[in-house]
């Protein structure tokens, strides 16, 4: 079949890859010059398949007024007249239960153990070079009652088949010596091994290149589809400024430019950008002492990946507009809570910053699969977790397509649900 991928990200890659390796003659549009440079470019780097909880939980609601008010808090609301905005917070607020947050922990979870196979087979079948590490990931809690939280989501996540360990602080800095730098701040952790890091943007081009060499796919940059030409109940091609292509199938993987084009066809799609930002630290051997696993310091919402001779890191959740641009004030508190965590860590002064947009549905979980139109298929809306997700997502909607039972439960992904 001749099949259409919208978006050159990393999940309209990974789907082109696994349509593709199926014997599909895949063509994949980017409206960029590069794959991968929106929110693919430089993300915090984990492939982080057991930290999936969603972020609307009831814990978080009495955090909402510190959002509001607090200008250096982690996670910042901006409000706005834009009714988008107004009906994404209020589908937030609904899926703001204990009941909804557990069962979409389960589903992710489903998808992400899913994905980690996944990768742990793409890598060893592929052999690609993303500064890929199988290291393990540490999230380290300032705050006792925080840690007690996380103590209960481990068991719960333990029913759920996560290997997770508690540590207190002592066993936290054995694991990652680093972490002395925080003294009796640090109140204990949660050690997850199974968890991987590597370059998102490297992961994207490089298999682009080898679905391309050894799949036969094409991808095509500048090529921002401008609308889709329907008949009937099916999509029959796509709309370039190069002129119409058109394919038996079309996968919408366009990150938040998702939205825009399923407008165009009457599709409302419950997604809105989630602002975060990152730095990128030139780390020098033997001046500077990174972490060697990832860690997440969940006090400021941070994450710190090595990737290479790099130290990632990454945070701050904005829901801050429809079109957000680089807050300076947000990069500069980024730098000054590494800076301070983890003084000798890496260059921050040679630190390259960041900002992208996660395309967040409200209760986290991403959009793949069917839409009303037979030949139209969605693969989006990943927020927090395109990297960790991709594989997976990539993998079930190969299986929606090929009219396969898939491996868990697809319906729990659906754009009806
Ligand atoms: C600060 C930050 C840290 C993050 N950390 C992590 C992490 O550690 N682990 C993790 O798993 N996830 C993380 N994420 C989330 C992750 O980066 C995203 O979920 C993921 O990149 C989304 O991938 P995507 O392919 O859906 O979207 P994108 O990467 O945005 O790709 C969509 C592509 O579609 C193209 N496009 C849009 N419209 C059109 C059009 N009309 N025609 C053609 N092309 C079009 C765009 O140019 C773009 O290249 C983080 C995000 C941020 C912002």
């Amino acid at each position: 079949m001749r099949i259409c991928v919208l978006g050159g990200g990393v999940v309209g890659v990974a789907s082109a890859y696994y349509l593709a390796r199926e014997g599909h003659s895949v063509t994949l549009l980017e409206a960029r010059e590069g794959l991968a440079l929106e929110t693919s470019l430089a993300n915090g780097a984990q492939l982080s398949y057991s930290y999936v909880a969603p972020l609307a939980d009831p814990a978080v609601l009495p955090k909402l007024p510190g959002w509001l008010l607090n200008r250096d808090s982690p996670l910042r609301f901006v409000p706005s007249l834009d009714p988008h905005q107004w009906r994404w917070c209020l589908a937030f607020l609904r899926a703001c239960r204990s009941d909804v947050a557990r069962a979409v922990t389960a589903e992710l979870l489903g998808l992400g153990y899913h994905s980690r196979a996944l990768v742990h087979d793409l890598v060893t079948r592929e052999k690609l070079d993303f500064d890929y590490q199988r290291n393990g990931k540490l999230v380290v809690y300032r705050d006792p009652a925080a840690f007690a939280g996380a103590r209960r989501q481990l068991d719960y996540q333990a029913g759920l088949g996560s290997s997770q360990q508690a540590l207190d602080g002592a066993a936290c800095v054995a694991l990652e010596p680093v972490l002395a730098q925080l003294g009796d701040r640090l109140a204990g952790g949660i050690h997850t091994p199974s968890e991987d890091a590597g370059d998102c943007h490297a992961f994207s081009t490089k298999l682009a290149e080898l679905t391309g060499q050894r799949y036969g796919a094409r991808f095509h940059c500048g090529e921002r589809v401008t609308g889709l030409r329907r008949e009937g109940r099916a999509v029959v091609a796509v709309r370039t400024e190069g002129g119409e292509i058109e394919a038996d199938a079309f996968v919408i993987a366009a990150g938040m430019g998702s939205v825009p084009l399923l407008a165009q066809l009457g599709l409302r799609l419950p997604m809105y950008p989630l602002t975060g930002y990152s730095l990128t630290a030139p780390v020098v051997s033997g001046r500077h002492r990174p972490p060697g696993i990832s860690i997440t310091d969940l006090h400021h919402k941070v994450v710190y990946a090595r990737l290479g001779q790099r130290l990632r890191i990454a945070g701050m959740v904005d829901l801050a507009g429809r079109h957000p641009r680089a807050d300076r004030r947000r990069i500069a508190l980024l730098a000054r809570q590494a800076r301070e965590t983890f003084p000798d860590s890496a260059d921050f002064d040679a630190a390259t910053a960041w900002c992208g947009s996660r395309p967040a549905t409200p209760d986290s979980k991403p959009l793949i699969g069917a839409t009303p139109y037979a030949n139209l298929w969605l693969n989006t809306g990943h927020g927090a977790l395109g990297f960790t997700l991709a594989c997976g997502s990539a993998a079930l909607l190969a299986d929606a397509i090929a009219g396969r039972p898939a491996p868990l439960d697809a319906a729990a992904f659906a754009l009806a649900r």
